[in-house]
């Protein structure tokens, strides 16, 4: 019988401190989130299902965590990344949550009015129709 790596519930939230390390697919590069204790403890991050989310992450939404840079360390020592996605502008990164060995429970998700009528509601997660500013489903 085979054996499968990467099981989530591998990564003991009970142990967790306030730093995660995750990496991209290839392992060259590295985020880590540090300094967020409560991250396991208290709902993080979000779904999104809007049209962007599905074709970025080739499935029917996205996880992602929307961060403060204070709390991101990216380590890129070999150099593929060519263009970072930053706009000094903004002081947050909206991060791809599957990079890291375990998902927080999602807060809310976005565009919910374009999920599948297959996809289910998580129970305790806000629904917003498309952005936050669209309100809420009900
Ligand atoms: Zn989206």
């Amino acid at each position: 019988m085979s054996t499968f790596s990467g099981d989530p519930k591998a990564f003991d939230v009970d142990t967790f401190t306030g730093d995660i390390a995750g990496s991209c697919l290839c392992g060259n590069i590295t985020v880590t989130i540090f300094n967020k204790p409560n991250l396991f403890k208290e709902r993080n991050g979000h779904q999104c299902f809007c049209s962007n989310c599905r074709k970025f992450s080739g499935c029917s939404g996205s996880n992602n965590i929307v961060i403060g840079k204070d709390h991101v360390r990216v380590d890129d020592p070999r150099g593929p990344i060519h263009t970072l996605p930053t706009d000094d502008a903004d002081d947050f990164y909206v991060l791809p949550l599957g990079i890291f060995p375990r998902i927080p429970a999602p807060e809310f998700e976005l565009f919910s009015a374009h999920k599948h009528d297959w996809q289910a509601h998580n129970e305790g997660v806000k629904r917003y129709k498309y952005m936050s500013s669209s309100g809420e489903m009900g």
